[in-house]
């Protein structure tokens, strides 16, 4: 028997995986300059969990998630998302008395979908929530910080979609003005849709079926529902968002699929992308969710990036996210004594950190080891032979200028970081530093 990845699952493998780790590197240093720390929630939770905050009539809830009975018949589900359980750790561990506010996750979200470029069923989100604060200005801010991601991984040309999708008390006018636009169509809308129109209105334009979005160019803009309050909310995350140098387009339209949104909602959108996998990352305020899931009346403000359309949009652009490489020592030995210095040597540059790899080939010769270490794509080669042994010295040779100097065993070390401290020039030539 074969064995292979689960449909919608992948393997992520280098040198895919170590851009990946960059990504999430070079995102954890931005949200680090934006006082964000860390958190990890399980990987499953309870059902009712995702149930209750993202809403039953959500494509989420009612068709995408792993949900399993465990041994004890506890109903569990794999999370689709991070938000709903970060708001539950929030509230547990009472996060909210120690006075932290900004957390961010990164890990793998489970949803049963059809599988496609740029949709899987386990796929790596990056996500950030901020409590406590109704203020516009953390709006600007969170939407600041999706662009500031984008930017540190090479990203250009993206757009930032916008909307607001009001309170309750707007939310409820506005359900009304849908029903009453669709009303005349509902014979062209799809059964899932004339559903929705009498469960959540709202979840109608979730729907991707053509005859229905054409049907919704009769839907009245949400804008045009919003209360005093929440317009006023809106206009201040506008002009903030303009005195940030931040461009963005007004979409009625985006209402994004889940039910715990209130007021601010945005998506960062890849240009020129169209349908349902055009969006790299997005989020909005939820104000009502951390009092929902049992907590006292908490604003609240976050968004998630989906990593692998992030990543394939670097790639697509062309940019070259790999960090630099060429920092690694080749050791290479004819005996086993050679074998074991290389040992030695190589656990004292380790403990400078210095990237080493010991031939393994176990006496093939020096210019096959040499061959190995091009191919890796080490800088410099340590040579531990037969002469070296003896002599109880080690050749180092730098792998492209192709100078070569042998030094006893005591100053490997500082050869070899001598070496791995010349910096190429893009011309190709080498720089000391
Ligand atoms: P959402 O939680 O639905 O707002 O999604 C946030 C981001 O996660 C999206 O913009 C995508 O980049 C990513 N995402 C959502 N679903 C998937 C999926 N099935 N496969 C890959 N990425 C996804």
């Amino acid at each position: 028997m074969k064995y292979s990845a689960p449909r919608g699952t992948r393997d992520y493998l280098p040198p895919y995986s170590t851009a990946m780790r960059e990504v999430v590197r070079r995102a954890s240093e931005v949200l680090e300059s934006y006082a964000f720390l860390p958190v990890d929630t399980p990987i499953f939770e309870a059902s009712e969990l995702f149930v209750r905050s993202i809403g039953e009539q959500t494509d989420i809830v009612s068709k995408e998630m792993y949900t399993f009975a465990d041994r004890k018949g506890r109903q569990l589900t794999l999370r689709p998302e991070g938000t709903a359980s970060v708001v539950r750790a929030y509230l547990e561990n009472g996060l909210e008395q120690l006075g932290v506010e900004r957390l961010y996750y990164v890990g793998p979200m489970f949803r049963y979908e059809r599988p496609q470029a740029g949709r899987q069923r386990q796929f790596l989100q990056l996500g950030v929530e901020i409590f406590a604060d109704p203020g516009p200005e953390v709006d600007a801010e969170v939407i600041q910080l999706l662009m500031a991601i984008c930017q540190a991984v090479g990203l250009t040309g993206l757009t930032v979609q916008l909307n607001s999708l009001g309170c309750p008390a707007c939310r409820a006018g506005y359900s009304d003005s849908v029903k009453a636009a669709l009303a005349s169509r509902i014979s062209s809308l799809c059964p899932e849709c004339v559903q929705r129109l009498e469960k959540n209105p709202l979840r109608v334009l979730d729907c991707k079926v053509e005859r229905c979005t054409d049907a919704f160019s009769e839907v009245p803009s949400i804008q045009e529902s919003l209360c005093g309050a929440c317009r006023e909310h809106f206009e201040s995350v506008r002009s903030l968002l303009g005195r940030l140098d931040i461009p963005f387009t007004l979409d009625p339209r985006l209402v994004r699929g889940l039910d715990y949104y209130t007021r601010t909602a945005f998506e960062v959108q890849i240009p020129g992308a169209t349908g349902a996998q055009n969006a790299v990352g997005g989020g909005g305020r939820y104000d009502l969710l951390v009092e929902q899931l049992g907590g006292k009346p908490t604003p609240a403000v976050g968004f998630a990036i989906g990593l692998e359309r992030l990543l394939s949009l670097v790639q697509s652009q062309g940019v070259d996210i790999l960090p630099p490489g060429g920092k690694l020592v080749y050791l290479a030995a004819t005996s086993a004594e050679g074998r074991a210095r290389a040992l030695e040597l190589a656990s004292a540059l380790r403990a400078r950190r210095v990237a080493c790899l010991i031939d393994r080939s176990r006496g093939a010769n020096l210019g096959k080891q040499f061959k190995q270490a091009g191919r890796m794509g080490a800088r410099a080669v340590a040579v531990l032979g037969d002469d070296e042994v003896e002599k109880r010295a080690v050749a180092v040779k730098d792998m492209v200028t192709r100078e070569q100097v042998t030094v006893p065993m005591e100053r490997a070390v500082e050869q070899i970081l001598a070496v791995l401290a010349r910096v190429e020039t893009p011309a190709g030539k080498v720089e000391r530093s």
